[in-house]
């Protein structure tokens, strides 16, 4: 199956020209599930063609437990891989191949986790679910509503953890500051409005809110306990003797569970703008996409279940998951899965064989506390 699924390619990208369908992983996935007797429904992702979701559910009842992975992978650089990345290959007791710890092969352990249970009578659903976009937008995990798991109460998200329980994770914001001034002669400043000068107030100002930020919010669960800013590119200008006219910054914010976000962008427009209008500047904050909220489930009850089983202790994770979303769905929501986040959106990115057998073994122990 693991085979199957890095040969399967379903590359997601915020580039066009690297964007690929999911949909034949998703089949893939549904006609494995279906001859099991999983009710198969897959659902199309809305203003994304060729993209869906799949929820493969076994068993009646409520207070399910959902086993869900992302069916794609990230883009990759062909000249940097040993073997093919779209053809799985063992070496070192490893399993090497595009997405084989990033996270198609958790499908493939849940199926096998699976399949010896489903002789038994399930008093409560398992749902396999397979989400769409993870590695760009996440359209696929934003799409989903209560209803498709109205019958679950529990979610194991399988990304490579290394077989840790993570019950948090910071959210991230990606940001685009633009600021216009004026073009002009560089031999007299008055004919223009240097657009760089006025990034570097609005820098100084983005530093001075980082610094209160990490003042006053800090979470020691975290290895960076504070809130953190980048700033990643920046671009404006074009010859030494012209007044530049505009520039730009790209940063992020990857924001700790405690802090409010809503209207952030807002009212930080309005905090860069304030220092920089007097001198005639304007200036545009915009995201560069939707947010990914913070993940806080620091009281869940699988993950203490989960903790007892595994004897690791609830920790977090510097990645950010598809969890916030399916904890909005009222789903008790642990990340956990086998190999390392270190090989994963890497060349040669590999799962050790090692984890797959006690991956194997949580997930029937779990399927068969909760449904059977
Ligand atoms: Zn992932």
């Amino acid at each position: 199956m693991v085979r199957d699924l890095v040969g399967t390619p379903s590359v997601s990208s915020t580039q066009s020209q690297f964007d690929q369908s999911n949909n034949d992983v998703i089949h893939l996935l549904a006609n494995w599930l279906e001859p099991l007797g999983f009710h198969i429904e897959i659902i199309p992702i809305k203003g994304k063609p060729g993209k869906s979701n799949l929820i493969a559910r076994f068993g009646k009842g409520s207070e399910g437990l959902v086993l869900s992975g992302h069916s794609d992978t990230v883009p990759f650089d062909e000249h940097l891989w040993q073997s093919d990345p779209f053809s799985m290959s063992e070496q070192d007791d490893k399993w090497h191949g595009l997405g084989s710890c990033d996270m198609k092969s958790f499908f493939a352990i849940a199926i096998e986790a699976a399949i010896p249970l489903l002789q038994e009578s399930f008093k409560r659903p398992l749902i396999i679910m397979a989400t769409a976009d993870e590695e760009s937008s996440m359209s696929g995990a934003k799409q989903l509503i209560r209803k498709n798991v109205a019958d679950a109460s529990f979610a194991i998200i399988g990304e490579p953890t290394d077989l840790k329980p993570i019950t948090g994770h910071k959210g991230i914001m990606m940001l685009n500051l633009r600021i216009e001034g004026t073009s002009g002669h560089s031999s007299d400043p008055a004919l223009g409005n240097n657009a760089i000068e006025g990034m570097h107030r609005a820098i100084t100002e983005l530093m001075t809110y980082r610094d209160e930020l990490g003042t006053t919010h800090q979470d020691l669960r975290f290895d960076v306990s504070v809130p953190t800013m980048n700033f990643g590119c920046i671009h404006g200008g074009d010859n030494p003797n012209r007044i530049c006219d505009h520039a730009e910054l790209a940063f992020d914010l990857r924001n700790l569970p405690s802090m409010d976000m809503s209207d952030f962008s807002g009212a930080l427009e309005d905090r860069v703008a304030r220092v920089i209008e007097d001198q005639g500047f304007t200036c545009r904050l915009e995201p560069l996409f939707a947010p990914v909220p913070a993940f806080d489930n620091e009281d869940s009850v699988l993950a203490k279940q989960i903790s007892a089983l595994t004897g690791s202790r609830p920790g977090s994770v510097a990645f950010g998951t598809e969890a916030p979303f399916l904890m909005d769905l009222d789903l008790d929501t642990v990340v956990i899965g086998p190999g390392s986040i270190n090989q994963a959106h890497q060349p040669n990115e590999y799962l050790p064989l090692a984890q797959i057998d006690p991956a194997i073994d949580l997930l029937r122990n779990l399927i068969g506390s909760h449904c059977t």
